[in-house]
């Protein structure tokens, strides 16, 4: 949706000099030799994500800078050095080479947000083999698909974890050992990480990966359908880095926060390897979402630096502005969000009230790092994602791989071969060609199953990211919803998003979920399901107003004609709203995999 409230910044609130100072004379004089040399390799083309991260700081003398202040379940604490993470991770690898791993081997980590988890991630990358991560929250079911198909060898977890793995272990053949963090072992496969990590050396010869070598692998959320196998190679740090750069405008003194979590990629690129390579000093909360906790995590550690997501947003936003003043937070200069559309309502409500807008940026697990954003300089259309990265070429064109008009609703595309592009889908060739394949062929295809009609992603002309979107006049690119997402109503696209942001708009309305319900008449009707602020009535003359509320804000068209009350809508556990669910729901189908649900 877009509006007129462009927010045009002052650059004193950002307190430092921006990274990008002029976006486009950048993007347009892009090279991607000057994306290379911000990083560090072994020659022309080996490079290791993880000597980036950490190794090479400690080598310019920059080993006694604070890597990670941790903070855990009640106000526990702990604090790294960059000095302190290359020798952990560095034991680390030296645990996992007398075990035997070998490069390319898939070892698999399944751990709260603690510090054994970014110490294994690190470590694993450090050999040479592929680090996979999992969300805590898994069950044995999300645990078993994404094990056995992965193949991973190793496993790093700890007590609890390890017995939702056991509940499945008899379908993992390839699981040969568990690496348990907090307990001595019980099972012959099993691995004891304390007292190994006490006897191993710390100094490790890292291994020289070049740079196409498999580093790190991710199932997607499976907001959309069953989760696939993502895979990176040690390249994406490149991306990682300057996009950190770029759109988190990370400095030297920065106290960074990003509140993901590393079994989601946002996790991985941007509390791991894009910000470490930056040597940035982090905050890690491993706690659960709390608006007055988080405003603590702010004002304690004197956060500058934050990035989280738009659910996060709205849920701060529901716990009312009377809580953020009992809060100092004036150590924020620079607001960032993804995950999901980022409604122009959050964006002008944290420029209220923090005095300082969110920068919307997009991309996807597949991308492996920030494709388009809003940047520290640029104004910010509220509502828009912004402008591509520089050396990312993105476009919109129709199904079958045609350019479309300026404002024209399409399918986002990019041009094959950005620096963080995956490799592959795990054992899965077909869905990654899919990807370079434009969605009229790809339908023949799922018909027909005849491969050739795949397109090569050497050759292919785009990439398709499953997105509709349309690009503005100025360039600014604007999300309508995932392709399978939008609604098809009375001979009009409506993306949901839009209507959701036109509902929040409304000052009774935390959050809104929407989607298309088959209509003989109309094809589909808008049908939204809606979370109320607390203590407003759940009546039926309120359905009417929200309804006709949306009519006036946003158009005739595209209002719900049929609005349901909910306490909760179904999220990922990275907090997307799982549309497809409130969907099956609704129409009463099988719901389809779940693994990445929250509890609901
Ligand atoms: P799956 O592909 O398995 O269904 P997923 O797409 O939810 O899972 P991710 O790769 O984590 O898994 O999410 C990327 C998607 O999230 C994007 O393709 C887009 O639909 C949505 N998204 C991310 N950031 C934004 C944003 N800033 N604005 C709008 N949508 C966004
Ligand atoms: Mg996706």
């Amino acid at each position: 949706m877009e509006n007129d409230q462009t927010i045009t910044k002052d650059s004193s609130r950002l307190r430092l000099l921006s990274n990008l100072a002029d976006y486009k004379r950048e993007f347009e004089s892009f090279n991607i030799e000057k994306f290379r040399s911000e990083v560090e390799w072994f020659d022309e083309t080996h490079i290791n994500a993880a000597y980036n991260a950490v190794d090479r700081h400690v080598k310019a003398g920059k080993g006694d800078k604070v890597a990670m202040y941790w903070e855990g379940d009640e106000n526990k604490t702990e604090k790294y050095t960059f000095n302190d993470l290359y020798k952990l991770t560095n034991k680390f690898a030296n645990v996992l080479k007398e075990l035997g791993v070998k490069k390319g081997d898939r070892v698999f980590i399944f751990l709260p947000r603690i510090p054994a988890l970014f110490v294994s991630f690190l470590g694993v990358l450090k050999t040479g083999a592929v680090a996979g991560t999992m969300f805590s929250a898994f069950g044995p079911q999300a645990i078993a698909d994404r094990l056995k198909d992965s193949g991973a060898r190793f496993l790093v977890t700890d007590s609890e974890l390890a017995e939702r793995v056991y509940q499945v272990k008899k379908d993992l053949p390839a699981l040969e050992k568990v690496i348990i963090v907090d307990r001595s072992p019980k099972e012959d496969f099993e691995i004891d990480y304390k007292q190994k990590m006490e006897g191993a050396g710390e100094e490790f010869d890292i291994e020289k990966t070049s740079k196409d070598d498999l580093a790190f692998m991710l199932y997607t959320s499976g907001t959309t359908g069953k989760p696939k196998g993502v895979v990176h190679a040690h390249n994406t740090i490149i991306q990682q880095h300057m996009t950190a750069k770029w759109a988190l405008d990370l400095h030297d003194e920065d106290i960074y926060w990003c509140t993901a979590d590393p079994g989601w990629v946002t996790g991985i690129a941007y509390e791991i390897l894009g910000s470490w390579s930056n040597a940035a000093t982090e905050v890690i909360f491993a706690g659960r979402f709390d608006a007055g906790k988080w405003y603590e995590i702010i004002q304690k550690y004197k956060v500058s630096v934050w990035y989280t997501a738009p659910t996060a947003i709205r849920m701060l936003k529901a716990a009312g502005d009377d809580l953020i003043k009992k809060y100092d937070l004036s150590s924020l200069r620079y607001l960032a969000s993804v995950g999901e559309p980022l409604n122009p309502e959050a964006v002008l409500w944290s420029n209220e009230i923090f005095g300082l807008p969110f920068h919307d940026n997009w991309w996807q697990t597949e991308g492996g790092g920030i494709l388009i954003a809003n940047y520290p300089t640029m104004p910010i259309k509220p509502g828009s994602m912004g402008k591509p990265i520089p050396g990312v070429h993105a476009d919109i064109v129709d199904d079958n791989g045609n350019p479309v008009k300026i404002k024209e609703e399409g399918n986002l595309v990019l041009k094959p071969g950005w620096p963080a592009m995956m490799r592959m889908i795990w054992n899965n060739e077909s869905k990654y060609k899919s990807y370079f394949t434009p969605p009229a062929v790809e339908e023949k295809w799922k018909e027909t199953e005849d491969k050739s009609l795949l397109l090569d992603p050497k050759t292919a002309p785009w990439y398709y990211s499953g997105d509709k979107a349309f690009k503005d006049e100025d360039g600014y690119f604007w999300f309508i919803g995932r392709s399978d997402d939008v609604i098809k109503t009375a001979g009009e696209r409506v993306g949901p998003f839009e209507v959701e942001s036109a509902l929040i708009e409304h000052p009774g309305v935390v959050e809104a979920g929407v989607i298309g319900k088959p209509d003989e008449l109309r094809g589909e009707i808008i049908k939204a399901f809606v979370v109320l602020e607390p203590g407003v009535e759940k009546t039926d003359q309120l359905k009417e107003e929200l309804g006709q509320f949306v009519k006036k804000h946003l158009a005739g068209h595209a209002y719900p004609r049929e609005v349901e009350f909910v306490d909760k809508l179904p999220k990922t556990r990275s907090g997307k709203i799982m549309r497809r669910l409130l969907k099956a729901k609704e129409l009463g189908q099988p719901i389809g995999d779940t693994s990445t649900l929250e509890e609901y």
